[in-house]
């Protein structure tokens, strides 16, 4: 079985969906297939939208939800003949009066738990999917619409529900090997034990559609997207970005993680477990090949060929909207557990710490996250260490705002010395300003705190230095 994940862009609209089947149609023609689809381009921002503004008790909510009305209507319009528009958009108004309803129940009581957006989350991939399972039957073929919630079992951590793996494979393979059709499965979503309607995260549907490739033993997971595969850096940042071929699950892990947006950071996790291959591919390009990801000695081997043997850099990623905290001062040093209660009131505030460097005068602890964060953070260490601060075993706390964390990945960067010299002297050529550099053990990643204004120059100088030299060698020889 092959699973095909079409994400927002590729099913954006009546013309985008027509083509995506094509190429659906085409693996459909080798071998079984299983479709996760996401939600229309820009529609989940919408749900959310209209949440936000029937909570405050706005009208306008009927505006958004007009919107995500008409976006469906029109691809309707688009893919079915006049005939058959009726039938295929009786199940999608049925749906949207019924997201009316709730938007509807939460104007009237002006409160919208974490739970209800999640449901209302949820109506974006099952419309996305009811339509295209209605235009994939239209163009006769068997087409079965499955709902991810019978099958991706989570915890009630909605918004960013954690998968229960054991659970959802054992109800995937029940539900998917009966199916001889097309199977079609919403992204994104998933249920609690009780059936209560969560999601896995934004961006989430490349995270199911691991997940159902791992539990139906794909042979191949593909991603289609809107870009030629994983780019060596942001292509809206660097211009000279180009895509990388190969890369190991660990790189990848790493690039995502560290923000490059086209693969979810945790699509790797099932697709490692169970020794996948996901393929990076472009629904407006798809005779380009794409991004391939395996194990690291696929795509090790495969990478052996360039940089002299070795590659040694593969990619830059950066996150934006980054704090820091700085807690200073003399009453940290050789105490035992200092580092573990600041880590455990923070996860206790549901706080993500992205990085972390100690001084080794451990005179001052350093802390890294998103801003959106940042308040909750430090009003959590405030509480925490407030005696610390009144006996002046910590003089000070400080936060930092508007940074960028930079992420230089590569496998090979192990063993390659002078990466971390060409890195630094080229910043500071630049003169770029690092506050709190980090790397780690497996020396596959050196990360890096900036300033949020330097952010283009940062970028486009590391790849140049660092990246962009491979592919001038490689265009050569
Ligand atoms: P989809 O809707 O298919 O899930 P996303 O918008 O989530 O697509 O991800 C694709 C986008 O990720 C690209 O259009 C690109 O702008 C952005 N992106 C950021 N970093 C990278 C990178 N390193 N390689 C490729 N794309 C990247
Ligand atoms: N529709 C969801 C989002 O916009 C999930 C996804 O597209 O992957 O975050
Ligand atoms: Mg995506």
């Amino acid at each position: 079985m092959k699973v095909l994940k079409f994400g927002g862009s590729s099913v954006a609209d009546g013309g985008r969906i027509k083509e995506v089947v094509e190429e659906v149609f085409q693996a459909a023609a080798k071998e079984r297939v299983a479709v996760v689809l996401s939600a229309m381009k820009g529609v989940t921002d919408l749900l959310i939208s209209a949440a936000r503004s029937a909570e405050e008790g706005s009208d306008d909510f009927k505006g958004f939800l007009e919107t995500i009305r008409g976006r469906h209507f029109d691809a309707v319009r688009v893919l079915f003949p006049p005939a058959d528009q009726a039938a295929a958009l009786t199940p999608l108004a049925l749906m949207c009066n019924e997201l009316e309803e709730i938007l509807h129940g939460v104007e009237l009581i002006r409160e919208c738990s974490t739970r209800t957006l999640d449901l209302l989350m949820s109506f974006g991939e099952r419309l996305s999917c009811v339509l295209v399972t209605a235009y994939i039957r239209a163009r006769g073929r068997d087409a079965v619409l499955l709902d991810a919630r019978e099958m991706i079992v989570t915890n009630d951590h909605f918004g960013s529900a954690a998968v229960n793996f054991e659970r959802s494979y054992q109800r995937i393979e029940a539900r998917l090997s009966p199916i001889r059709g097309i199977a079609v499965i919403p992204g994104f979503i998933g249920a609690t034990e009780k059936g209560v309607t969560t999601t896995i995260g934004r961006n989430g549907s490349d995270y199911t559609a691991s997940i159902i490739g791992a539990g139906a033993r794909a042979q191949m997971i593909e991603i289609w997207t809107d870009v030629d595969g994983v780019l060596s850096a942001d292509p809206r940042i660097v211009p000279d970005a180009f895509v990388i071929p190969h890369l190991s699950y660990e790189e990848a892990m790493e690039l995502s993680y560290f923000g490059a947006k086209v693969i979810h950071p945790y699509t790797m996790v099932p697709a490692v477990e169970r020794n996948i291959p996901l393929l990076i591919r472009n629904s407006l390009n798809p005779s380009a090949p794409g991004t391939l990801i395996a194990s690291g000695e696929a795509a090790g081997g495969a990478n052996e060929k360039t940089d002299g043997g070795r590659r040694a850099v593969t990619g830059i990623a950066s996150i934006s909207g980054i704090s820091l905290v700085n807690i200073e001062g003399g009453g940290m040093m050789g105490i035992p557990g200092f580092a573990a209660r600041i880590f455990s009131v923070l996860a206790r505030e549901g706080v993500n710490i992205i990085m972390i460097s100690q001084a080794s005068s451990e005179h001052t602890i350093c802390l890294v996250f998103r801003t959106a964060e940042g308040e909750r953070a430090l009003a959590a260490l405030n509480h925490e260490l407030t005696m610390e601060l009144e006996t002046r075993r910590i003089e000070r706390f400080e936060l930092i705002r508007d940074l960028l964390v930079v992420s230089v990945i590569g496998e090979n960067m192990a063993g390659t010395p002078g990466i971390a010299g060409r890195l630094f002297s080229s910043l500071g050529q630049a003169g770029v300003n690092v506050l709190v550099i980090a790397q780690g053990s497996s020396e596959r990643n050196i990360s890096f705190v900036i300033e949020e204004k330097d952010h283009v120059l940062a970028l486009r100088t590391l790849h140049a230095a660092l990246v962009a030299p491979r592919a001038n060698k490689e265009a050569v020889s």
